[in-house]
C-alpha cells in the first residue's frame, strides 16, 4: 500500500464531507465498458464521430439507433467495479456529496451514488426530439421498437450529448455549483481531454479545493493535482478505503 492513499484517506477525513469525485471512462473500463472504437466488424468502418452528431441522427436515425443499441447490449454485461461501489458507500456515510461523471453508461447510478450528475447524459433515457419529454429506460434495457416514437408521435433520440453539441445546462450548473463547494476533487480515471468538462476540476482548483488524480497514466490535469495514485480506479480506492477505518 502507498503512503499515497494513507495521506488521500486523511484529506477525505479532514474534509468532512466536502468531497466530491469527478470520473471519466477509467473507472469503466476496467470492468469492460469498451471505449468508444468499436471492435466488432459489423461497426468498424463507421467512425464514432460519424455516428454520435446531430447530423447523422437527421441523416439516418435507424442507423444511429442500431450503433446505440450495440453498445447498450455490451454495457449491461457489465456491473459497477468496486470504484463505483465505493464511491456510492462513501456518500451513504457522508464522506462525499457527490459524483460528477463524464461516462453515460449508467454504472454510477447502477452502484447505488444518489447526488450523481452526468454530464454526458446516460445512455439508458431517451428523449423526444420535437415535445422534449424524457422516458428512463432503466439499466439494461434496450428500446424493442428502432428507432423509438414518442406519444406525440415524433422520434426519440438518445440522452446524450453528442459531439458538435453544448453540455445540457442543468447538468452544468448542477455540476458547477458542487464544484463550488468542493474541498477536495478526487479526479477519476480521466484524461482531462474533454472540453468543457475538464475545467469543472480546474474550477474548484481556483476557489481553493485540492485536487487528487486517481489515474495509472500522467495526465493533462496531473501537475495541477496535490496528490497523484498511479493505480487503477478499483486498486486506488479500496487502499483509501482500508485507511479510512482507521482513522478517527
Ligand atoms: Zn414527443
Amino acid at each position: 500500500m502507498s503512503s499515497e492513499e494513507l495521506k488521500v484517506a486523511e484529506l477525505v477525513k479532514r474534509s468532512s464531507g466536502r468531497v466530491i469525485a469527478f470520473t471519466g471512462a477509467g473507472i469503466s473500463a476496467e470492468v469492460g465498458i469498451p471505449t468508444f472504437r468499436g471492435r466488432d466488424g459489423l461497426w468498424e468502418r463507421y467512425d464514432p464521430e460519424e455516428l454520435a452528431t446531430p447530423r447523422a441522427f437527421r441523416r439516418n436515425p435507424e442507423l444511429v439507433w442500431r450503433w446505440y443499441a450495440w453498445r447498450m447490449s455490451l454495457i449491461r454485461e457489465a456491473r459497477p467495479s468496486p470504484a463505483h461501489e465505493l464511491l456510492a458507500r462513501w456518500e451513504s456515510e457522508g464522506m462525499l456529496m457527490g459524483v460528477v461523471t463524464q461516462n453515460i453508461d449508467g454504472l454510477h447510478r447502477e452502484a447505488g451514488s444518489i447526488n450523481l450528475v452526468e454530464l454526458h447524459g446516460s445512455i439508458w433515457r431517451m428523449r423526444c426530439t420535437s415535445c422534449d419529454l424524457k422516458l428512463d429506460l432503466g439499466f439494461g434495457r434496450i428500446p424493442e421498437e428502432i428507432p423509438p416514437v414518442c406519444s406525440c408521435g415524433s422520434i426519440m433520440r438518445p440522452d446524450v450529448v453528442w459531439f458538435h453539441e453544448p453540455l445540457p445546462s442543468d447538468a452544468w450548473s448542477r455540476a458547477e455549483e458542487l464544484m463550488g463547494k468542493a474541498e477536495v476533487v478526487l479526479v477519476i480515471g480521466t484524461s482531462g481531454l474533454v472540453m468543457p468538462a475538464a475545467s469543472l476540476p480546474l474550477m474548484a482548483l481556483g476557489r481553493g479545493a485540492i485536487l487528487v488524480e486517481i489515474n495509472p497514466e500522467e495526465t493533462n490535469l496531473s501537475r495541477f493535482a496535490r496528490f497523484r495514485i498511479r493505480k487503477g480506479a478499483s486498486e486506488a480506492l479500496q487502499g483509501v478505503n482500508r485507511y479510512l477505518g482507521g482513522i478517527s
